[in-house]
Formats: structure tokens, C-alpha cells, sequence
């Protein structure tokens, strides 16, 4: 640390990502990044025109790319907001709703940012347990007057919770903001979009670096009421109003459009994810009911350290967290069907002797 850094910053542990190796080439299936190249549509998109356009600054209004996502969703331009990876858009979110004093809760297992942007901004975190099963239960934040961010489907577990369930923690809590990180709700359903309309403290925050195979690209976007999404303008234009660069707003929109190449990389996932999970059980392993692109398990004879350093060394790489609850558990990305083959391939071997 040099002698310069604010103190307001001086005691903020940094969020740790997943490694990003470069030393050897690795099974890679501890980011939860998609298998599939991006859509065909978006290598056409980074046409000539795009790129001689780069003398000029992009479009502050990120018209192209709001206007594709809102059509996608059936909303209007004013109900989306976008910025580079939903990392941003969360911090954003948290920065606009509830920095500098305001209070905030999450689950005590789920993403690892939401408490680093709480401490980033200020913000009074309250962790809410998450049940025994791991999953959440929505009645905990039934009245707790503060604001809420949920995961759905949660990681890393991978459980979800219904619309309905959503919905009721909507109903409870008519006047703080409710945000709902559907990171990952490509691989199970719909989601809560469809309650914008009727909930005006609800922020939807969804990514294109999951099921659209972008995160190299660094897209995220939330979607809710047009004061909502007013605010967020309001931080990003006082932070970086050209926070999309005019590539990244054509490739991303040409993905969008791209329907079914998505919807056929999202079902394969899907069924690999089933698959695996059947495999994982009959090896031994406990695995949690996830709706997501990745599973979590744990087995009862070895630790979850012990699994993820055997992977490593034979090349895999899976996601392990130290904390106290989920120690045992290991995070394995749902990648190809031949990536996932070797996988359990290993863990068998490991397990047989
Ligand atoms: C991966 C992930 C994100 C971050 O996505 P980016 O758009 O790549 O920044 C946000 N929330 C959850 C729950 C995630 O797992």
C-alpha cells in the first residue's frame, strides 16, 4: 500500500476471481463461462464501417444495444440499463440504492461481489443464512427494511427460487428496492421480468457472459421501472458515459438477435448439466439441485480442497471456496460433453484407489 491510498479505502479486500491461468492449457470449468463460441452473428457485426467508426466517441445512450435487449424483452429502451460486464451493473445498482449509508442484504452464500461493492460504498450488509438444504428461503426477507440482492438461480449452489417466491418478497417489501441477479436464469426459465410492470422496487440484472458465451466481451444490463433505470443513468453519466464501446454494442446486439443459436447452446448445456449430475451421484457425490451452467458437489470422502487440487493437477481446473459452510463443495462449470466425460473420468480414477 503507498502512502496515498485514502484511508476510506484502506482496509477493502478486493474481490478474488476465479484464475485465469496462462501457464498451460487447462480443462477450463471454474468461471462458469459457456463452451460454445459466441453466435456466428457476432464476428459479421465487427463489419468495416464498426471498426473506421472508432475515430468517433459511441453512443452515450447505447441506443443500438438498449433497443435490442428491450425488444428481446418486450420493454421499452427507458427500462434498460447496460454497462460493461453486470459487475458493473451491480455495482452501479449498489452505489445508486444504497451507497454511502444506506443497508443492505444478501444471502451468506452467494456471490462473493455483493459484499465487496457493500464495503466499496459504504453500505451496512446484513447476511442472511441461507436454509441447512442451501436453499433460500424467501419469508427471511419478509420486513427486514432494507434493501435486498438475490442470485437467481444462487451461486455457487446453482438452487433457485420461483417467480411466485420473488414475487412474495416483492410484496412484502413495497418500498425497498429489490434486485434479482439472474446471472444464470437462461438455464432454468424466465425469470422475473415479466413483473417490472407491477413492481416498480424491482431491478432485474441479467449478463451475456453465461448463456451467451460473451464473457470475454464484459456486458451486463438491468431492466426495471424507467425512474429506476433513470437513476442508474444518472451514476453512469456522472461516472462514464461511454462505459460500452461501439464494438462491444454491435456484437452484443447481433447476439441478441440470435435466438436460436442461443436457445440450442443453452439446451445442450442443459442436458450435459442433467447428465453430469447423475454421473457425480453414482460416484458417491452429494449434489445440489442446480438450474444453473455449473454443478456443486461434495463427497463424503474426500475434502473439497483435496477434489479440486487432484483436478488441477490433471489439468482441470474447478472452482473451491474456503468458507466455512461450503468447504466441501467443489464448483465444476458445465462445459462440453467431452470436457465433462473427462472430468468424471478423474474422479473415478481418484475415487478407485
Ligand atoms: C458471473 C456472475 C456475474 C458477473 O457477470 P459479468 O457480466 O461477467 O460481470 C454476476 N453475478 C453472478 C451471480 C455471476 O455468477
Amino acid at each position: 500500500m503507498s502512502r496515498f491510498l485514502s484511508e476510506l479505502y484502506s482496509s477493502l479486500e478486493a474481490y478474488v476471481p476465479g484464475e485465469q491461468p496462462r501457464d498451460r492449457k487447462y480443462i477450463k470449468l471454474n468461471t462458469n463461462e459457456s463452451p460454445f463460441p459466441p453466435s456466428p452473428k457476432v464476428l459479421q457485426a465487427l463489419d468495416k464501417e464498426t471498426i473506421n467508426n472508432l475515430n468517433l466517441y459511441p453512443d452515450p445512450e447505447i441506443g443500438v444495444l438498449r433497443q435490442s435487449i428491450a425488444a428481446h424483452y418486450g420493454l421499452s429502451q427507458e427500462q434498460v440499463f447496460t454497462a460493461n460486464g453486470s459487475d458493473d451493473v451491480i455495482a452501479f445498482s449498489i452505489m445508486a440504492f444504497c451507497g454511502r449509508g444506506g443497508a443492505l442484504a444478501c444471502p451468506d452464500i452467494t456471490y462473493g461481489f455483493y459484499p465487496v461493492y457493500a464495503r466499496l460504498f459504504g453500505v451496512d450488509l446484513t447476511e442472511i443464512p441461507l436454509k441447512e438444504d442451501f436453499s433460500v428461503d424467501p419469508e427471511d426477507y419478509f420486513g427486514l427494511e432494507r434493501n435486498i440482492i438475490i442470485a437467481n438461480p444462487n451461486a455457487p449452489t446453482g438452487m433457485a427460487i420461483t417467480t411466485k417466491q420473488v414475487e412474495s418478497i416483492l410484496q412484502v417489501n413495497p418500498d425497498r428496492l429489490v434486485m434479482i441477479d439472474e446471472a444464470y436464469m437462461d438455464f432454468c426459465g424466465k425469470g422475473c421480468v415479466e413483473l417490472i410492470d407491477r413492481y416498480d422496487n424491482l431491478l432485474v440484472i441479467r449478463t451475456f457472459s453465461k448463456s451467451r458465451s460473451l464473457a470475454g466481451l464484459r456486458i451486463g444490463f438491468a431492466m426495471g421501472s424507467k425512474e429506476l433505470i433513470a437513476d442508474l443513468e444518472k451514476i453512469r453519466f456522472s461516472f462514464n458515459p461511454y462505459n460500452i464501446n461501439g464494438l462491444t454494442m454491435r456484437a452484443a446486439a447481433a447476439a441478441i438477435h440470435d435466438r436460436d443459436y442461443y436457445d440450442r447452446c443453452i439446451s445442450q448445456i442443459v442436458n450435459t448439466r442433467e447428465t453430469t449430475a447423475l454421473k457425480l451421484k453414482a460416484l458417491g457425490f452429494t449434489v445440489l439441485d442446480s438450474k444453473a451452467n455449473f454443478v456443486f458437489a461434495s463427497h463424503p470422502d474426500f475434502s473439497g480442497e483435496a477434489l479440486y487440487l487432484a483436478l488441477k493437477e490433471q489439468g482441470i481446473l474447478v472452482r473451491h471456496f474456503g468458507k466455512e459452510r461450503i468447504k466441501d463443495f467443489i464448483r465444476i462449470t458445465v462445459g462440453s460433453e467431452e470436457e465433462m466425460n473427462a472430468v468424471i473420468c478423474k474422479l473415478q480414477e481418484m475415487i478407485k484407489r
